[in-house]
């Protein structure tokens, strides 16, 4: 098949309709920077969607991958593996986790700390205890367990009958968690420290606190998804470590890879013995060169100097964003931490979120939505600054175009 049909109309002809994918179609990717068929260049400040977060074709990463690439691929789980077994001592060392769990995808690791949390009641407390509270407007991926748990009912709708068992508070809101949780029916909260598809929304540092307490008070566990959050996103390894509140399990996933797949569960050993030999699984969970690549991002990632410059860009690029929201009367606030940052349209481009992507697409600059109402950034961690400067640039022209339009 030669190149020249590989065109996005061919998209629409043996594709599943699911996704929308832009105009164009990338073919190399350097650092922050992505070309595409035609040659034409772009600034990513998508990163993957909080995934490459060392850019593209990272010298190390490619070295990490070459390296395992020639020993030894895969074994799934009847043996280990040392990728495996190192990867999972550095989380360990590095977190709150004394027990980690490997899968491949944000919503695997998510379901096995749903299963966890329900089995963990179920071994303590009985079966009565199985109820998990979320939070609206969360997301927590797509499988029908994890669309059942987020809080948007629209993943959910045609796919019902839905798993039971599962309430919605209000995020930022303990008084709705109070209303809903009790000793005899709640295994589990599960929250993101920073809402990222929801529309880059933080957790207040009081809320997350309270959740601790409320599901200390009910022998309830807290469970972080940081599958958005996690791996130097916020300038900190993990969210939980900024926000000083210990979840009983954490998952991880998007960054922890850097753009090859990988997922982990982490926690207590405690709550990890009710995952007993047999009760879950995946073939390719802790799959060897998927651990030796996260590996070297792990490393990378969580030394003090990367993650200072995560709070640095993260400053510039904020700064950037809402000078050019003031100056155009785009945006009424930019929020976030790190390298994950929503910018809020104000009331007159309520709902264009899209159209900000489009107008940056043209002027060779990527960036995400998060809704209709919050355009999103969430580049590489290493980004460079003189990157910055000019994806802010091109931005600019974007929106300049757009509200003269
Ligand atoms: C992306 C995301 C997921 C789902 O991850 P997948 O790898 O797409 O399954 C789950 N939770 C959060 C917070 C996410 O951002």
């Amino acid at each position: 098949m030669n190149k020249e049909s590989l065109t996005r109309e061919l998209f629409n002809e043996v594709m599943v309709p699911n996704y929308a994918p832009g105009s164009i179609i990338p073919v190399r990717g350097e650092g922050s920077r992505i070309w595409d068929q035609e040659g034409r260049e772009f600034i990513d400040l998508q990163g993957g969607i909080a995934v490459t977060c060392l850019g593209h074709t990272h010298p190390g990463l490619i070295g990490a991958l070459q390296e395992q690439a020639g020993k030894l691929w895969h074994l799934s789980n009847v043996m280990t593996n040392e990728p495996a077994l190192r990867l999972a001592k550095t989380l360990c060392d590095q977190t709150f986790a004394e027990r980690v769990f490997f899968a491949n995808s944000g919503a695997e690791a998510n379901e096995a700390a749903l299963k966890l949390a329900r089995r963990y009641a179920w071994e303590h407390y009985g079966e009565q205890k199985n109820e998990i509270i979320a939070f609206k407007k969360s997301f927590h991926g797509r499988t029908l367990f994890t669309v059942s748990v987020g809080g948007q009912p629209k993943y959910r709708e045609g796919f019902e009958p839905a798993p039971g068992g599962v309430v919605h508070a209000d995020f930022n809101d303990l008084e709705s968690v109070k209303q809903l949780i009790s000793k005899d029916k709640t295994c589990a909260v599960i929250v993101e420290p920073i809402q990222g598809e929801g529309g880059v929304i933080p957790a207040d540092p009081e809320f997350l606190k309270g959740l601790r307490e409320l599901c200390d008070e009910n022998d309830a566990l807290l469970v972080f998804d940081e599958v958005q959050t996690g791996v130097g996103r916020t300038g900190h390894l993990f969210a939980y470590q900024m926000y000083d509140v210990v979840p009983d399990i954490l998952s991880s996933a998007k960054s922890l890879g850097g753009g090859f797949p990988i997922a982990a569960m982490l926690t207590t050993a405690k709550v990890a013995a009710s995952l007993g030999v047999g009760t879950h699984g995946s073939t390719y969970g802790g799959n060897a060169l998927a651990c030796a690549v996260g590996q070297k991002v792990i490393d990378t990632v969580s030394q003090p100097e990367i993650l200072k410059g995560v709070v640095a860009r993260s400053e510039r690029l904020q700064k950037g964003m809402m000078e050019i929201g003031e100056r155009y009367g785009v945006f009424s606030e930019v929020r976030g931490a790190g390298m994950l940052l929503g910018c809020v349209l104000t009331d007159a481009w309520k709902g264009r979120a899209k159209d900000f992507l489009n107008a940056g697409l043209d002027e060779g600059v990527m960036i995400l939505v998060a809704g209709m109402d919050v355009v999103r950034l969430a580049p590489s961690l290493i980004i460079p600054e003189a990157d910055i400067d000019e994806a802010l640039e091109r931005f600019e022209t974007a929106v300049k175009k757009l509200t003269a339009a």
